[in-house]
């Protein structure tokens, strides 16, 4: 089959691997029919997440057909199914509490993150060997482990593009303002307007804010923050200070709630001792966290802070005096996407949410190393691209 495949950074090909084969008796194979790239494989095309396999297959946004089954599998061949990008088991303390993304039995390499953060953390369709280097769905077909667990029926009247997203970004968009605890006449700041912050702002509407005041520093994306969010938005590198923005358009308070949807980006000058040792036996980034420490000084005294960005290492100066003399609640982590699926769809299927307009651009997968150039580099007003195999 033809697939996606990362080798260097920038370097990604397309490539004739072997078809995927049933290993276990949870497993499914899907016959691919729509993926999405992901703001979080761009962290791995630039080469920023350490251990990616040459050869990894990319890709953890994706749905299809089922077109074969292991022997306890509940799931029908044939049936439609979006697929969690995040792999949970299904029946560990953790996947049974909703937090799949915590799940202690999806990766096989849990022993690297238990090294490094202390736990082993959940399995990832591709990425790197510390998310367990599951092959993505950038290809024509693919292996979904524990798939009873991982994938939602999609009833035949909804398109993909208006589906698809259910595997990563809208619940993750969701649960990042869902924790935000927004109450009801609030005032959000979003930091980022790619497809999570452009998710995000929708979410922050349906779950009662007032306002919602945008920043991003690419026109398009602002203007369909503004267009189809409804939120006020501004470019940041039109001006000199965020925070004081911030304020000024809350009346000097500031805003209530603060959602980072921006994540970390590597990093190549200040580390730490931890940072060193971390980086010398790991080849961790330092995290860059100017949005979070933004985020930190303009909030409201008393105010939360969501983070729906990605994070895979160390952060240096984080004002931790300034959120803790405010009052601040600071919330992030990993989508659990199985627990907000249903919910989502149903709203989906209802006609109150649609996510689709952020496709910007709808390729063959053949074509997927010029999508890579083109999305890395925000050219031709690109907001979203989903690849058809
Ligand atoms: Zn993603
Ligand atoms: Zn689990």
């Amino acid at each position: 089959m033809k697939a996606l495949c990362w080798f260097d950074p920038k370097d990604v090909r397309l490539e004739d691997v072997s078809d995927p084969a049933i290993l276990s008796s949870r497993d499914a194979i899907l016959k691919v029919t729509s993926t999405a790239i992901c703001g979080t494989d761009l962290h791995v095309y630039n080469g920023y997440l350490p251990r990616v396999e040459k050869g990894t297959i990319l890709g953890h946004e994706f749905m299809g057909e089922v077109v074969e089954l292991g022997k306890d599998s509940p799931l029908l061949k044939g049936e439609r199914l979006v697929v969690s990008g995040v792999i949970s088991c299904g029946g560990c303390f953790y996947c049974n509490q909703g937090l799949t993304s915590l799940c202690d039995n999806s990766n096989p390499n849990g022993w690297m993150t238990r090294e490094l953060f202390g736990y082993p953390t959940a399995g990832v369709f591709g990425m790197s060997a510390f998310a367990g280097g599951y092959a993505g769905g950038q290809a024509e077909y693919v292996r979904v482990p524990y798939a009873d667990s991982n994938t939602v029926h999609v009833p035949d009247e909804l398109e993909d593009s208006q589906v698809l997203f259910l595997s990563d970004i809208l619940p993750a968009a969701y649960m990042a303002v869902e924790r935000a605890q927004i109450e009801p006449g609030d005032t959000v700041a979003v930091w980022g307007c790619g497809p999570v912050g452009q998710l995000v702002i929708r979410c922050c509407y349906l779950l009662g804010a007032r306002r919602v005041i945008a920043t991003d520093r690419f026109p398009h994306r602002l203007e369909m923050a503004q267009e189809y969010g409804k939120a006020e938005v501004f470019d940041y590198e039109q001006r000199e200070d965020v925070v004081e923005e911030l304020k000024e358009r809350t009346g000097g308070i500031g805003p209530d709630v603060c959602i980072d949807a921006v994540g970390m980006e590597a990093h190549s000058s200040k580390m730490d001792g931890l940072y060193d040792r971390a980086k010398q036996a790991l080849r961790m980034p330092l995290d860059r966290i100017h949005v979070l420490r933004e985020a930190i000084q303009a909030c409201r005294k008393g105010g939360t802070i969501s983070a729906a960005g990605y994070y895979a290492g160390y952060a240096d100066k984080f004002p931790l005096g300034i959120a803790f003399a405010k009052g601040l609640t600071i919330r992030m982590g990993n989508v659990n996407v199985q627990h907000y699926v249903e919910p989502l769809l149903e709203w989906i299927r209802r006609g109150d949410l649609d996510a689709s307009y952020i496709v910007s651009h709808e390729l063959k997968l053949d074509d997927a190393p010029l999508a890579y150039e083109v999305f890395n580099r925000k050219e031709d007003e690109c907001v979203k691209i989903v690849l058809k195999p």
